[in-house]
């Protein structure tokens, strides 16, 4: 990072950043729309926590005068007349946004398939996926372009996509990042994450993000701690617990290897390391729970996106028609399919039994994990089963353990809220696997603190894949 501000220091830096996000983006789609960085150059502080740090935004923040499609046809000419309160707070620490990045559409979505721009891949390997939805961040930080993105996290689009590219992914506890102009998907689930290379940058980077936004009446006032300065990798003491059943829904050998030689560093480091079950049953309605919460809250959050009030209008003959046109030109398939599930959820005669049992069950779910965390500093598990799936690889078992708990238990840390995060453990066939960890509410510097030590073990920081 740059201690003194020199202007053209920082010019050189964001177009040598330019130009390699213009690569990364030939070679894995990875950006929507470049942004030219003159008017934030003329106008940058003089001082501040990223001072002259080239970044990259998802596409479902708003940019005032930058065009914001969340990669939906229905937003393809929307451009905010506002930033996010993040943008602002990103450029009051000097940094530098130089693209707007790929995702699912509306951010619906763990592939990065749905985008309305097509794929995002793998920087890792292009015949894989980056994962999503927060994929075109994911991949253009592994690709060394940015040292920075902004992502969203509902169920695990910040954390998974981080897993598959080998990048930190943050996610916060709800309320620490105001949401302030992020296109919303689903209200009680959304967060603001972000993906760096390093633990050290990813605590510089909450310290710049978090705060109280009178403008996000969801955000915290608690104080903003000093992450970085109290960053200590001496966990001895620390007690881990084990998530029991997704490493029994493991069936990769070698991630539960990597992950088996992690748990025996960790303990070595002189943390208490244990394993802890959950109620089976209840980790099987992680996914029906949260499919319901979420299509619910998204049907009722993109109401406006008619044509009218919001979105590329098709013509009809009366406001309906040009509702339904317009709809339908303007959303993907999966989408038309969860706002199916989401107002079924939503209708009167099925919104108790559905929608709202659907947030009994998540009660019970976060109990549980609340239940754990009072024991324990930290939860910990594999990312994910496996290295990043193949593009077409649609080959999954939906009602195996693997899936239904293995594949989305990082779920947990929005259903809780609390503080999870992804960062690499290991490689596999040359590609990256990540290790998910997930705290107390508002104890991201425990979290940081055991991912500096989990970094320490791996050897994996600054892990990149870098464009020539
Ligand atoms: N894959 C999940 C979904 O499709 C998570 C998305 C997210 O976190 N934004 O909803």
């Amino acid at each position: 990072m740059f201690k003194d501000y020199n202007l053209e220091n920082v010019k050189a830096k964001v177009s040598e950043a330019l130009v390699k996000a213009k690569k990364s983006n030939e070679l894995y789609n990875d950006v929507v729309t470049f942004v030219d960085p003159s008017e934030q150059l003329a106008t940058m502080p003089k001082s501040g926590k990223m001072l002259g740090i080239p970044i990259a935004l998802k596409d479902n923040v708003c940019t005032k005068g930058i065009k914001t499609t969340a990669c939906s046809n229905i937003l393809n000419d929307y451009v905010p007349i506002y930033d996010a309160t993040i943008v602002k707070k990103l450029k009051d620490a000097g940094a530098i946004t130089i693209c707007k990045t790929n995702m699912d559409e509306l951010a619906m979505g763990g592939t990065n398939l749905t985008s309305n721009i097509g794929a995002c891949l793998n920087p890792w390997d292009t015949s894989r996926m980056s994962g999503g939805s927060s994929g075109g961040s994911a991949a253009i930080v592994a690709s060394g372009a940015v040292d920075f993105a902004i992502g969203s996290d509902t169920g695990d689009s910040v954390r998974k996509p981080a897993s598959y590219c080998g990048v930190v992914g943050v996610k916060p506890t709800y309320g620490r990042i105001s949401r302030y102009g992020i296109i919303p998907y689903s209200s009680s689930l959304d967060h603001v994450g972000y993906f760096t290379r390093s633990i050290y940058d990813a605590s510089v980077a909450l310290e710049v993000l978090a705060g109280r936004d009178d403008l996000d009446m969801t955000s915290s006032n608690r104080e903003v701690e000093a992450y970085s300065d109290n960053l200590n990798s001496d966990i001895r003491g620390k007690k881990i617990a084990i998530f029991k059943n997704v490493y029994d829904g493991l069936t990769n050998e070698q991630t539960k290897e990597i992950f088996g030689k992690l748990l025996a560093n960790l303990k070595a480091k002189g943390a208490i390391v244990e394993e802890v079950s959950f109620d089976e049953q209840l980790l099987k309605a992680i996914l029906p729970t949260y499919y319901l919460i979420a299509n619910c809250e998204a049907t009722a959050n993109h109401s406006n996106l008619d044509g009218i009030r919001f979105g590329v209008r098709k013509d009809g003959k009366d406001v309906e028609e040009i509702m339904i046109n317009s709809r339908t030109a303007g959303f993907g398939s999966l989408i038309r399919k969860r706002f199916v599930i989401g107002s079924y959820g939503l209708f009167v005669e099925n919104q108790e039994k559905l929608f709202r049992q659907a947030q009994r069950v998540r009660r019970l779910i976060v109990e549980e994990v609340k239940r754990c965390l009072d024991n324990y500093d930290c939860l910990i598990a594999p990312a994910s089963n496996d290295i990043a799936p193949k593009l077409d690889d649609h080959g999954r078992d939906e009602l195996s353990n693997e899936y239904l708990i293995v594949e989305n238990h990082m779920i947990i840390g929005n259903f809780t809220g609390y503080p999870s995060m992804t960062l690499p453990m290991g490689l596999i066939d040359g590609c990256p696997i990540g290790v998910n960890i997930t705290c107390r509410a508002f104890d991201e510097q425990t979290m940081f603190n055991i991912g500096a030590s989990i970094e320490e073990i791996t050897g994996l920081k600054d892990l990149k894949k870098e464009v020539a």
